[in-house]
């Protein structure tokens, strides 16, 4: 569904990813871990448009997105759930979902969307009217997944949902995400805690300084001293 092919990105002259190719097919989850700094968020950025990469192809469903505008990536089916869960603070919970569709134009099925948002995240059902500013830190999160989930992608791009929660709703946001991908949304996910993510992955990439060191299978990883080692030696 995906593929990343060789992929340069850079800051002014540093250089945040170097050479990255990884794949992801049609229903995975695949999450990349990762110390911080290793350049998972400007993968995603790369991915969702935000960046552009100076070496590389990024192709989705088989055409090129690489230095396309943010917005015709999200037409063509892929959400950005950025780092920090970015409300609109201003605007109620209805007002935040509203602008998920903004580029829809099919007015009947943005109203189911909506309900299958408010089946998913009850809170934001009992909240809609709420101004998202007042919202709680987990609450938020969830809006932000929910708008994200309204402009109906085919790929979901997370990072770090689970950046800090309380335990239980950790639980809870995991869950979702698994519920979200068995009604066939595919998922790339960024998170730092490695045991969450391998319990919730097909399959996983590990970045180091801008570099993909090691992939696999979720059981794969599991098993891999290496992983306990980039991932101890990250932190
Ligand atoms: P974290 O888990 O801490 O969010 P990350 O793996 O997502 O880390 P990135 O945010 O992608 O890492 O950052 C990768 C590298 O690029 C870091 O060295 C960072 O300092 C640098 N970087 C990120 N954003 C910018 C920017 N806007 N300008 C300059 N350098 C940046």
């Amino acid at each position: 569904m995906l593929k990343v092919n060789g992929i340069n990105v850079y800051y002014g002259n540093i250089q945040a990813i170097k050479d990255v190719s990884l794949e992801i097919n049609q229903g995975e989850i695949v999450t990349l871990i990762g110390a911080n700094g290793a350049g998972k968020s400007t993968l995603l950025k790369t991915i969702s448009g935000l960046l552009k990469p100076k070496k590389g192809e990024v192709l989705f469903q088989d055409k090129s997105i690489a230095g396309k505008a943010a917005q015709t990536i999200v037409k063509q089916g892929i959400s950005h759930v950025p780092e920090g869960r970015r409300v609109f603070a201003n605007m109620t919970v209805e007002e935040n979902l509203e602008l998920g569709a903004y580029l829809r134009k099919d007015k009947a099925e943005i109203k189911r969307d909506f309900e299958k948002v408010f089946e998913l995240f009850p809170r934001l059902l009992e909240r809609k009217k709420q101004q998202s500013g007042t919202l709680s830190g987990g609450e938020q999160q969830m809006l932000a997944m929910g708008r994200a989930l309204m402009a109906r992608p085919k790929l979901l791009l997370l990072d770090e949902p689970s950046m800090g929660l309380a335990p239980l709703l950790v639980k809870t946001i995991f869950r979702i995400i698994e519920e979200i991908n068995k009604t066939g949304t595919t998922i790339l996910l960024v998170e730092q805690n490695a045991n969450m993510a391998l319990s919730i992955a097909d399959r996983v990439y590990v970045i180091e300084t801008g570099k993909v060191v090691l992939s696999g299978t979720a059981d794969e990883l599991n098993a891999s001293d290496q992983l306990k080692m980039a991932y101890l030696g990250g932190h």
